[in-house]
């Protein structure tokens, strides 16, 4: 699951260019449809060409409601930034590209609106400005796409690059400790209490307790929704609606965080990476007073300047940040700082130390290199990045990508066991977030191929294999631990969903219980393969061979599976009497043709139960 996010100057066409990608206008609030302005986050979603299903949000262009607009792009995968081809680079324009850049945002796609208004001289001009504004950020070389929301001009090219850069962010990662910065919180009548927000970190689940941070109270999951659908488990990187029990919706508000209980700790202090923007007017100075943006929340802050008085514009520091109220942060949240009076965007950075010690002494080279150490990553999470390019590995290639030595390796171990898994014995390894991406795909193959298929009992394990461009090992080795863990069923050649089972229709069943009826009238002069196939069709056919019903003993012959192992007993007590058969006695034995006796011989003697010497049969073995 993805979530875009919308960019760009006030009035550019955003909430426009949303309604005709979603059908939904995104503008919530009755006085933003009176005043045709975006104050608010709004939320909607779209279906992509291949079928994928994305959160989109719509966010206010307007300068006076930036900080609105802070509490929305901070989960999102890429920017849907909007530039009017009529208008070109405006001041918002670049203060929402300076703020993408700031919080990373990992990817985007250029929408030059209302194309209808200009000719194709004037677009390719703002095109190549807009080109060259991007350079240097996050969304640098971003696909550039003119399109018209009142025409319809362009919206599937869109749609189509939407789609492209999406399915080249990876998913987002589940680290087994989900964080749901609220970013909107509302009662319904019925239902009671709704938070939402885009979901980090982890996965929800119906009916489980949460935490609602840093206020610090319990809550139960009454109901779950992405998209207005309803689920049962929230996945990471979904727009997430939370109807909770216990919990008041005057206790709740903008910036709060729902997690499991215990998980996280709120902080009043944190130490983090700051980069302060290039055209910012003024130098921020140590002891500053600012507004610190993180997730959904807005918090007053004093700036701890680590190493110098001050940082000119477009310089970058260490600093610790001392917040008026706590706020749940983990390392590597993006941050942004705005001066609080006259409203500005200062600069913004990464959370480093989500738990420092408070008030370190400045310009301390033992602090400055610890910080150093710790943005580069933990050693847990450097194991992590390691077998995410390895793919399952050896443990020890692993740890030898990583580059660690025994200590380190030690430490990453201990502090990433729980989201290890261990294949093949402890051949293997593999983190739990590519384990639970491999349950869901073989979980999509299975389900595709039994409702293509729903009368073969499985998939064969060979097709299953190629599908999901594993190695004959690795397979293996996935394929006993999702059937250990009951996710799979993997029987002989065949793998299947657990709740799979064959069903026929009634006409199917009459079909066959006529057919059956036959076998069981003349057990040795049963209808040939031929027949059964005109009679009950090739899915019918092969589902009553898949189950056992029938057994083929030639290309034409078949015999009812009780007749077969009622056949089988008897040969094998007169060949422990007689020590031999010919064709022509097994023939008056069962009184049949020569036609089915040979059949039956040939398949024993496939079978490895008899053994044929000469014109005559004996037990094998
Ligand atoms: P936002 O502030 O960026 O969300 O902008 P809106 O979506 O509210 O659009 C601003 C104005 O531009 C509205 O009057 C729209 O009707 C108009 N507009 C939006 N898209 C188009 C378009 O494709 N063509 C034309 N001609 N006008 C548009």
């Amino acid at each position: 699951m993805h979530v875009i996010g919308t960019a760009g100057h006030v009035d550019h066409g955003k909430s426009t260019l949303v309604e005709a990608l979603t059908g939904i206008n995104p503008d919530r609030l009755k006085e933003e449809r009176e005043r045709q302005m975006t104050i608010d986050l709004g939320f909607a979603w779209l279906t992509l060409p291949d079928g994928e299903s994305v959160g989109v949000i719509d966010v206010p262009g307007h300068r006076d409601f930036i900080e609105n607009m802070l509490a929305g792009v901070g989960g999102i995968d890429a920017a849907l930034f909007v530039v009017a081809a009529d208008e070109g680079v405006m001041p918002q324009t670049r203060e929402h590209l300076a703020i993408l850049d700031l919080l990373q945002i990992p990817a985007g796609v250029m929408a030059l609106t209302k194309s209808d208004l200009v000719d194709a001289e004037w677009l390719s001009l703002v095109s190549a400005d807009v080109a060259a504004s991007v350079r240097g950020t996050a969304l640098d070389g971003a696909p550039i796409v003119a399109v018209s929301a009142r025409m319809g001009d362009g919206l599937p090219q869109l749609k189509q690059a939407l789609q492209r850069v999406l399915s080249a962010r990876p998913l987002r990662p589940d680290l087994g400790r989900p964080r749901l910065p609220i970013d909107r919180v509302f009662t319904l009548s019925g239902f009671g209490t709704v938070v939402t927000g885009t979901l980090g970190d982890g996965a929800l689940a119906l009916g489980e307790e949460v935490e609602i941070l840093p206020a610090g109270f319990t809550a139960r999951i009454r109901g779950l929704q992405t998209h207005k659908t309803k689920i049962e488990r929230a996945v990471p990187g979904s727009r997430v609606a939370v109807n909770l029990s216990g919990v008041e919706i005057n206790q709740l508000r903008r910036g709060m965080v729902l997690a499991h209980p215990g998980v996280f700790r709120p902080t009043n202090f944190l130490d983090g990476r700051f980069r302060h923007l290039p055209d910012a007017d003024l130098p921020l100075k140590h002891n500053a007073e600012v507004k610190f943006f993180v997730g959904a929340a807005e918090v007053l802050a004093t700036v701890r300047l680590l190493e110098h008085e001050m940082l000119a514009p477009g310089e970058s520091g260490w600093m610790q940040l001392q917040l008026a109220e706590p706020v749940v942060v983990a390392k590597g949240d993006r941050f942004i700082l705005r001066r609080p009076s006259p409203g500005a965007t200062i600069g913004g950075g990464a959370v480093v130390d989500p738990h420092p010690k408070r008030r370190h002494k400045r310009r301390d080279a033992a602090v400055l290199a610890r910080l150093e150490v710790l943005s580069r990553g933990t050693p847990g999470e450097m194991l992590l990045q390691a077998l995410d390019t390895l793919g399952p590995a050896p443990l020890k290639d692993a740890l030898q990508k990583a580059g660690f030595d025994k200590a380190s390796a030690a430490e990453a171990l201990e502090e990433i066991s729980d989201q290890l898994i261990r294949l093949d014995g402890d051949a293997l390894v593999i983190s739990k977030a590519a384990w639970r991406k491999f349950e869901d795909d073989l979980g999509q193959w299975l389900h595709a191929y039994h409702s293509a298929h729903p009368l073969r009992v499985g998939m064969p394990r060979e097709e299953l294999k190629s599908r999901l461009k594993l190695s004959p090992r690795i397979f293996n080795a996935f394929l006993a631990r999702a059937a250990e863990a009951g996710s799979v069923v993997a029987a002989g050649a065949v793998a299947r969903l657990p709740s799979h089972t064959v069903q026929f229709t009634a006409v199917q069943q009459a079909a066959i219980h006529a057919v059956l009826a036959d076998f069981w009238r003349e057990p040795y002069n049963t209808p040939s393969a031929k027949d059964c196939l005109a009679r009950l069709g090739e899915e019918v056919l092969n589902a009553l061979l898949e189950q056992g019903a029938l057994v083929q003993l030639s290309a034409d012959v078949l015999l009812l599976s009780e007749t077969y192992a009622a056949t089988v007993e008897r040969l094998k007590a007169h060949l422990r009497a007689h020590g031999k058969v010919t064709v022509a006695e097994v023939r008056d034995l069962f009184s049949t043709s020569r036609k089915y006796a040979l059949a039956l011989m040939e398949y024993l003697d496939a079978q490895g139960v008899t053994k044929r010497v000469g014109d005559e049969r004996v037990l094998k073995g």
